[in-house]
């Protein structure tokens, strides 16, 4: 991948992980802001189920962060674009569409096979132990 794209791609990614901080602190302060003031109990209850929701798709917005942190590290260490699997070049198509793609797309699509096995294996253990 050329250098121009590359650098592009880090400052797309810098700029997102600018937005996902400034809302995970405006969220951060608004649930300290709201906690623990209802006096009904239906709408503490609906405050903790939105909270509930929110804090599951913060963590997802988490999961993110870490990503982009590691792929601004790869581009800084000249790793960018390296699959980290078999060490081939990532096709830039594979790259613009997924700039944050650590494998090729055949150790990508191997690594969701392994990981579906192995769902199914521990899968079928827990129905074997609650069949006993
Ligand atoms: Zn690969």
């Amino acid at each position: 991948m050329q250098r121009e794209n590359i650098q592009y791609i880090k400052c797309f990614l810098q700029k997102k992980m600018q937005e996902l901080q400034d809302v995970a602190g405006s969220t951060l302060q608004r649930l300290k802001n709201n906690g623990g003031k209802h006096s009904d109990v239906c709408d503490e209850a609906a405050y903790e189920y939105s909270k509930s929701i929110e804090l599951a798709v913060r963590g997802k917005e988490i999961n993110m962060m870490l990503d982009i942190q590691e792929t601004l590290m790869r581009i800084d260490r000249g790793l960018y674009g390296i699959c980290d699997h078999c060490s081939q070049k990532i096709p830039e198509e594979r790259l613009n569409s997924a700039p944050l793609s650590k494998l090729c797309l055949q150790c990508q699509i191997d690594f969701e096979n392994r990981n579906r096995i192995v769902g199914r294996r521990f899968t079928q253990k827990v129905n074997l132990k609650n069949a006993s």
